[in-house]
């Protein structure tokens, strides 16, 4: 495996190409010429690996995709728009009508929605499952099942999977295996040396890490990269543009730092709130009450700065009155970037046309970014104390 920093820093850059410059060039360009016909012919039968047009390929755009294949310590990797297309121009690209797929329970709500809205409209199907047991996984296997997916820890309660029997599972079976690896970072985990096939992620979260851009990667084999490439890539045309592509790249020079300081101050608050008399559990696959925490530690190097708790008031008014009180936690979606962040899930219980969330009512889920872990232990002990007993 190459070294993190080499990765980071250097890995892709041909500086030679661009007068020494240390930031890479933002190549805006949709179109390129070629010197030759024969080249032209050489770049049409294989445009991922040439620059021909920039919904293929974008040189900019190829410096963030090597980096993310070594990260992940894959072979090839591509690069999207969003997280969202990652997630469903990988399963489009590996699935035929009548297959089916094993997934986890409580994905992220667009891959669940990606699962069970989506793609039966074209005659695919998808059984969720358990992921803490391994029987329950084997036992929702068809014979046209073709994918196992996983989502590793989940976002909201922290679901851990067994990476190497899935992989192990999956590969008896003939399927292929896909994680999305989001929440754990590239840095934290590695599910392609536990065997798993395809490590997908929303790249708008740690890998850009500041909450300026929107994108999504996919990392697996030559083969397999190849074919979602062929086989959905260039027809939905998900690719991320290269001012956004030198965005993350800037992003990416600090994700370790930034993930050890998210993860130091998120452990830290978390215990504190364990303590804390409004606050009934903490869910943090870092701490000690976790229940799945030996297979953490075994397949994690960290878990990062996101964690939910349970309240003990299920009163939406107190729960609201809490939130609205901070003023270090932005009330937001999403997470990952330098600013903590609060999301009740009461505030999502009851909306017109959408489905009642799957977690109880008092889960409020907490992102902890750079600040000052003090500083934000003060907001939230003068925010919880607003909480009647
Ligand atoms: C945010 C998120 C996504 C979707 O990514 P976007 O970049 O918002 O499209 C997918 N999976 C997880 C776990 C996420 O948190």
């Amino acid at each position: 495996m190459m070294d993190l920093s080499y990765i980071l820093n250097h890995l892709g850059e041909d500086r030679d190409q661009y007068f020494g410059a240390v930031a890479p060039p933002i190549i805006q360009t949709s179109n390129f010429a070629l010197p030759s016909v024969a080249h032209l012919r050489d770049a049409m039968v294989s445009e991922l690996d040439h620059h021909l047009y920039s919904r293929g390929n974008n040189p900019t755009v190829e410096i963030l995709r090597k980096k993310m294949a070594a990260l992940e310590q894959t072979e090839d990797a591509l690069i999207l728009s969003s997280g969202a297309a990652a997630m469903a121009t990988a399963v489009i690209g590996l699935v035929e009508k009548g297959d089916h797929i094993v997934c986890v329970q409580h994905p992220y709500s667009w891959t669940r929605h990606l699962l069970d809205q989506f793609l039966p409209r074209f005659g695919v199907t998808a059984t969720f499952v358990d992921g803490s047991k391994m029987d329950e996984i084997a036992a929702a296997i068809q014979p046209n099942s073709r994918i196992l997916f996983l989502e590793s820890p989940n976002t909201m309660t922290f679901g851990i999977q067994d990476l190497q029997a899935c992989a192990i599972l999956a590969r008896q079976h003939g399927l292929i295996s896909c994680i999305d690896n989001s929440s754990a970072s590239p840095i934290f985990q590695q599910p392609a040396r536990w065997g798993i096939d395809l490590v997908m992620h929303s790249a708008t979260k740690y890998i850009n890490g500041h909450s300026d851009v929107v994108a999504g990667v996919i990392c697996g084999s030559k083969t397999l990269i190849r074919q979602i490439f062929d086989r959905a890539y260039m027809v939905l045309g998900p690719i991320l543009s290269p001012g956004d592509a030198a965005m993350i790249l800037r992003g990416l020079r600090t994700l370790p730092i930034r993930l050890a300081r998210s993860q130091e101050s998120s452990c830290l608050i978390a215990s504190r709130l364990e303590q804390h008399p409004a606050v009934l559990s903490v869910i943090h696959p870092w701490l000690d009450s976790f229940p799945q925490k030996e297979l953490v530690r075994l397949q994690m190097a960290g878990s990062g700065g996101l964690f939910s708790f349970l309240l003990q008031t299920t009163e939406p008014d107190h729960i609201f009155r809490f939130v609205e009180s901070l003023k270090m936690f932005l009330l937001a979606v999403s997470w990952g970037g330098h600013e903590s962040l609060v999301f009740p899930i009461a505030a999502v219980h009851n909306l017109p046309g959408k489905p009642a969330p799957p977690y109880p009512i008092n889960l409020v889920r907490l992102y902890i970014g750079l600040e000052d872990p003090d500083e934000l232990w003060r907001d939230l002990e003068n925010a919880l104390s607003t909480i009647p007993s």
